[in-house]
């Protein structure tokens, strides 16, 4: 072997080296533009390629938390049900797999077809399939199909306090009532099933799943009890049939801190079936909604109307006038009125219910009659100045913050735009709209003692197994009206049940106070009237305060003839249950 002489060699080298370093040059330049390539032209393709990956990362639903009443009766609960879907590219079988979905899922062939020969690495078919069904469809043993459980939200009891509890849409979020308000607390956190797969995307057999287990959410406990609602409901339905109305809402409290016992809105809608319009709102025969309408008719029936709806008050108003007039000592009981049948008002001549008049009367005894003069004269006596002082005092100008979303305010007259007739019917509950919870909280608050109260169901929050996580707290304001004024009204509404327009609610043996209130909606020439009473127990140390309101009733129409037996019938039931003994 011929020796290479030293020079040469090191030419040689550095030619090497030159060549060598050409080579990776160009292999670097060549990668880069491979790379760009990738990226510009390409990156579509492998970005569909990575989101498949993703994919395969399947959430598992947490249970939502459940809704317990104070009986610990479950209001809401979850019940298990199965996604099927299929993954094309493990299909084996292609037509079994479609006769098996047409069998079980009660689809069509075309549609099963469609989602099977889709090349997509997972597809849904149907969600909300029960258990029982899932579990035939797992028993084929097909390849290509995947069962997943999931959970659905169930309310055992249908109808019950629908616009109370409300619903939860397909992604377990609250969409109306309690289930939008504690939504935070009950939804709880999804898992996951992470699946090993393959570079084309393709599940690898006997990996193993992955699991990342959900946490449950919490428990909401609530004031309302399952039997007053019941009761209430029957009530509410009784006179619902008797008076052929629009609607009978009912509302039962405890005055003394705000908690909730009942809130009828009859007719109440499927709770488990909500996108349905219930037989009152179903169109005429024949008749196609537009979505918009049936939309609008949809949410019409999930309206509360106890707090998203304001009515004018009627008498029932006369409460707050004469607590106004009492805590600013412009009357005592034994101040004397007389009632002609109406007051002038400037060169309005307003009248009395009582077209003869009530003639003459002590304070007492108008508000027994129910007397709009007797009350016209306090509200003048009041002035517009003082009438508004007492509106907020009270807390009238403020929403009463329930713990259920779409509460609606007070409308009321600006102070500056009220005259003399402006007063004069403000005073007797009219010309002017709140909501029935506003009323309820206002008088409760006045019969209490003076302590405005949260109206609210929401009592504590409780995990799966029972143990308290917090307890929910609520504003009160002492001293909205003192203590003797608050007696002075329990004592006069006593008076109003056992020996005035109220004494349809009287209970032998109970010391009932209450008021009567009659009103009309907005045209009066259409003559629809809105009957209520609202009635408390007992009189002297109110632990319970119920409201009945009939909307549009059919022939008697005066809320002590129709409304006041509905509040009774209430009480009949409900006080012997809490234990309230004569
Ligand atoms: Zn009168």
């Amino acid at each position: 072997m011929k020796e290479l002489p030293l020079y040469r060699n090191k030419t040689f080298n550095r030619k090497k080296i030159l060549i060598m370093f050409l080579a990776v040059f160009f292999m670097i330049m060549f990668l880069i533009g491979r790379l760009v390539y990738l990226m510009v032209f390409c990156s579509e393709y492998y970005g569909g390629k990575a989101q498949n990956l993703h994919e395969r990362e399947r959430d598992i639903k947490a249970a939502r938390g459940r809704i317990i009443d104070a009986t610990g009766t479950v209001l809401a609960t979850n019940k298990s049900v199965c996604t099927i879907s299929v993954i094309h590219s493990q299909i084996k079988e292609p037509e079994k797999v479609i006769a098996a979905l047409v069998k079980e899922l009660g689809i069509s062939e075309e549609e099963a077809r469609k989602r099977v020969e889709k090349n997509s690495s997972i597809e849904r078919v149907k969600t909300n399939v029960d258990k029982e069904v899932g579990d035939a469809i797992r028993a084929y043993g097909l390849d290509g199909i995947k069962v997943d459980e999931d959970y659905k939200r169930y309310y055992p009891y249908d109808t019950i306090a629908s616009r109370v509890l409300g619903f939860t849409g397909a992604d377990n979020q609250g969409i109306l009532g309690l289930e939008v308000k504690y939504d935070s607390y009950m939804q709880g956190t999804s898992g996951k099933i992470l699946t090993l797969t393959d570079a084309r995307g393709v599940e690898i057999e006997n990996a193993g799943e992955n699991r990342l287990e959900p946490v449950n959410g919490n428990d909401l406990i609530i004031s309302m009890d399952i039997n007053i609602q019941k009761y209430c409901e029957q009530a509410a339905q009784k006179a619902y049939d008797k008076k052929s109305a629009d609607g009978v809402s009912l509302i039962v409290m405890n005055p003394q801190n705000g908690e909730l016992l009942a809130m009828v809105n009859y007719p109440e809608f499927n709770l488990n079936d909500p996108f349905t319009l219930i037989p009152q709102l179903e169109p005429e025969e024949g008749t196609t909604l537009s979505e918009e309408e049936k939309q609008n008719l949809l949410n019409q029936m999930w309206r509360n109307r106890c707090i998203s709806d304001t009515y004018e008050p009627g008498s029932t108003f006369k409460i707050i006038t004469a607590t106004a007039a009492l805590e600013e000592h412009v009357v005592a009981l034994t101040d004397n009125f007389f009632c002609p049948g109406y007051k002038m008002v400037e060169d309005r001549r307003i009248r009395c219910a009582k077209v003869q008049g009530h003639g003459a009367e002590t304070f007492e005894t108008g508000i027994m009659n129910s007397c709009n003069p007797v009350f016209i004269e306090l509200g003048e006596r009041l002035g517009v100045d003082n009438f508004y002082k007492y509106f907020k005092q009270f807390g009238l100008t403020q929403k009463t913050q329930i713990d259920l979303p779409g509460e609606a305010a007070t409308i009321m007259h600006k102070k500056e735009n009220v005259g003399p007739v402006e007063l004069a019917t403000v005073s007797f509950g009219q010309s002017f709209q709140i909501t029935p919870i506003q009323l309820v909280t206002t008088v409760s608050s006045i019969i209490n003692g003076g302590k405005r109260i949260t109206p609210h169901f929401g009592v504590e929050i409780r995990d799966f197994d029972g143990n308290l996580v917090e307890t929910l707290r609520y504003e009160t304001q002492e001293g909205i009206c003192s203590e003797e004024t608050s007696e002075t009204m329990q004592y006069l509404l006593q008076r109003v049940v056992d020996d005035g327009g109220g004494k349809n609610a009287k209970i032998e043996g109970y010391a009932i106070g209450g008021k009567t209130a009659t009103s009309q909606t907005l045209p009066r020439s259409e003559h629809r009237y809105i009957s209520s009473f609202l009635g408390f127990a007992p009189a002297d140390d109110p632990q319970v305060l119920v409201l009945a309101i009939i909307d549009n009733p059919k022939g008697t129409y005066y809320g002590g003839m129709i409304a006041a037996p509905v509040v009774k019938e209430v009480m009949e039931n409900i006080l012997p249950y809490l234990g309230l003994d004569k």
